[in-house]
């Protein structure tokens, strides 16, 4: 017998946290987690695969990706010295809380992206929860307020914000970014489907930082790829701890052929735009569903049943969304703006639920 004992080498805060894991539903059509649904454009595709040669296997890439950060300096406006790239934006946003946060205190505005919160916990990092007005805009005052205890070190902010769909205006992060000592990152991770981007704002306030990545609009969720825009500065103390080879070469290859076609990925932007107001109008219409304003590629709807089970129903009839009832936002899904098929078997699909739903809650009088 040895004194081993697992759990007992495991920090507590990490206890609670569960592996991520996904669902694999083979036949469903998926609008659960917010990618571009369009299939990736074939001669794109085949560009790509004429530039992929021996020395992509054999050799270690480039640690700075400098080809790809100097076309993200043209494509944003932003000093290829404000920016860094990381194995997608969560790579990002756990070495910003490694290197800046750990030992102090992060705000975080619920509901919103899940992972600010357990990055902060594995960063050992406190998170300081400023809920959301009930309209989902942030609590600015409340904020300001947090922020101004000593212990702050960073303050995370998404906009269009995940998973309400709203975006945070210029002004409010304005407010924060005078008054705060910490850093402030806003996650522009959906910035390409609407709201006003801080790029502006980077030359004014050395404690912006911007967070980006080409898993949403520009279609690349499976090869990993974040960018964060800031204050030269901010990106020279991350390169301390950035893990060395932390962009793998096709990645860093994809992404800058997908760079050199962003016209043909922001064309599709705007058809999915496009989509999400003909997809708003429809579930507005539907009775009993409340829709929420989006500038996003998704819609965060209420229906007067549980979350819970409309999920499950819908998956039943083949559709896969996302549930997020337990992020205190009860009774409400998340759609993926997907094809304009998959949008109208969504809106048939969700319907009949709802109607079966609805005769089973009057046939028993409440409950189901
Ligand atoms: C999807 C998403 C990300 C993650 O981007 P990756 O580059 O795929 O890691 C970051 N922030 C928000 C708010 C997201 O919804």
């Amino acid at each position: 017998m040895t004194s081993f004992n697992l759990s007992s080498l495991l920090r507590s805060e990490l206890q609670e946290i569960k592996p991520y894991d996904t669902q694999k539903y083979p036949n469903v059509i998926r609008l659960d987690a917010n990618e571009n649904p369009f299939a990736f454009p074939k001669d794109i595709l085949e560009k790509i695969k004429a530039q992929v040669h021996e020395h992509f296997f054999n050799r270690y890439p480039d640690p700075l990706a400098s080809e790809l950060v100097n076309m993200l300096a043209d494509y944003t406006k932003v000093p290829s010295t404000g920016i860094m790239v990381g194995n997608g934006a969560d790579e990002v946003i756990l070495n910003l809380l490694l290197t800046f946060a750990s030992g102090g205190r992060v705000i975080i505005t619920p509901p919103t992206f899940s992972m600010y919160k357990i990055h902060s916990l594995i960063a050992g990092a406190t998170p300081v929860e400023i809920p959301r007005h009930p309209d989902f805009t942030v609590n600015v005052s409340a904020i300001n307020e947090a922020a101004a205890h000593f212990d702050t070190r960073l303050i995370l902010l998404c906009s269009p914000n995940n998973p309400t769909g709203n975006a945070i205006p210029p002004a409010s992060i304005r407010s924060i970014l005078e008054k705060s000592a910490a850093l402030v990152v806003v996650d522009e991770a959906y910035i390409e489907f609407g709201g006003e981007s801080c790029i502006t704002l980077l030359n004014d306030y050395p404690n912006l930082v911007i967070l980006r990545t080409f898993s949403k609009a520009f279609g690349l969720a499976g090869l990993r790829i974040g960018y964060l825009l800031s204050n030269p500065a901010v990106v020279q103390q991350l390169l301390r701890i950035k893990q060395p080879y932390n962009l793998n070469a096709f990645s860093q290859l994809a992404a800058r052929v997908v760079l050199y076609h962003q016209a043909e990925f922001l064309a599709v932007v705007k058809k999915i735009i496009q989509g999400r107001k003909i997809l708003s109008a429809e579930l507005s219409n539907l009775p009993g569903v409340e829709v929420f304003p989006s500038v996003a590629n998704f819609i965060l709807f209420r229906t007067p049943f549980p979350a819970t089970r409309l999920h499950r129903d819908l998956l039943e009839e083949g559709i896969l969304i996302r549930d997020v009832s337990r992020q205190g936002l009860e009774k409400c899904l998340r759609v993926t703006v997907g094809k304009e098929e998959e949008n109208e078997i969504f809106l048939t699909r969700l319907k009949l639920v709802l109607t079966r739903r609805g005769k089973c809650v009057r046939s028993k009088g409440g409950g189901s």
